[in-house]
């Protein structure tokens, strides 16, 4: 008999490849499915370099679904005073989103509320309800599309706007649409939550996805983080979305989120294994804290 898990499991495209050529993709798509996974969560950066029909395709080819993320950049920033640099930072998460409806994905989470990168100044209250008004009408277009839009709070040295799970629920808040969640991420977490496990119990009902990964980025089972307490809290809340893993190395270079993530070293060179492991790691770790 096989276990039913209650999360569908996903690996970011950076752990097989670092571009989005039709090559790349139906490798990462195809390296997915084969190392077990339900889901490729796509970085759209640079929404104009995915060829949607191809990816659709792809996809469909292999059975497997995607989601999408990205951060904006520092001259397309919603988080940001000056309206033109915020008008070119809606103009691309409106494309992100056609791309993920285009692909036939119903997620589009990430850095979406700023810029991906270490800012000099603290945001301001403008610069919070310029990036709140943004997201209002990117949830609504979302709306339209059933996609789900999932705001990921990033540490301190990737964003000065949203670095922790009670921060996007304020955010989520002065949206006041629905369709918007909390994007978690175990990396951030470690280093901004007081706890791996009290944020995600006090905010259940807006965790929308997540994402899985060691302290220093490389594979699962190294690393400082206690995912007994991570998962821990997810069973107790009875979270059934989505676990993507992410892990990157210096081995595959992405041209953008390579730099904004600050990949120097390299921490692995055998991506094969290393998400193999991954998976066979979640499984475990979801299996003893929902005691299946
Ligand atoms: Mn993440």
């Amino acid at each position: 008999m096989t276990i039913q898990l209650p999360n569908k499991l996903g690996v970011h495209a950076l752990v097989w490849v670092g571009g989005w050529t039709h090559e790349e993709c139906r490798e990462a798509i195809k390296n997915t499915v084969e190392a077990g996974y339900d889901l490729i969560e796509i970085p759209a950066l640079d929404p104009s370099l995915i060829d949607v029909e191809h990816t659709k395709k792809t996809l469909e080819e292999f059975g497997i679904k995607a989601a999408c993320s990205l951060g904006l950049s520092f001259d397309a920033d919603i988080n940001n005073e000056d309206l033109e640099v915020v008008k070119r930072g809606e103009a691309k998460l409106m494309a992100a989103l056609d791309v993920v409806a285009g692909i036939g994905g119903d997620y589009l989470g990430g850095v979406l509320f700023s810029a991906l990168g270490k800012y000099s100044h603290p945001a301001t209250k403008v610069s919070w309800a310029n990036a709140a008004a943004s997201l209002k009408k990117l949830a609504i277009a979302a709306q339209a599309k059933g996609i789900t839009i999932g705001l990921e709070p990033v540490n301190r040295y990737e964003s000065n706007l949203i670095n922790t799970i009670d921060q996007a629920v304020e955010m989520i808040k002065d949206i006041g649409e629905p369709n918007v969640k909390v994007h978690i991420d175990i990396y951030h977490m470690n280093i901004e939550e007081q706890d791996l496990s009290s944020p995600i119990i006090n905010n259940a009902e807006h965790i929308g996805y997540v994402h899985i990964g060691a302290s220093h980025r490389g594979g699962l089972g190294t690393g400082n983080v206690d995912f007994d307490e991570l998962f821990g809290a997810l069973a107790k809340i009875n979270y059934k979305g989505v676990i993507t893993f992410e892990s990157f190395s210096s081995a595959i270079v992405h041209p953008d989120l390579s730099l904004a993530l600050a990949i120097w070293r390299n921490l692995w060179t055998e991506n094969k294994p290393m998400a193999l492991n991954a998976r066979k790691y979640m499984v475990e770790h979801i299996i003893r804290a929902n005691k299946l």
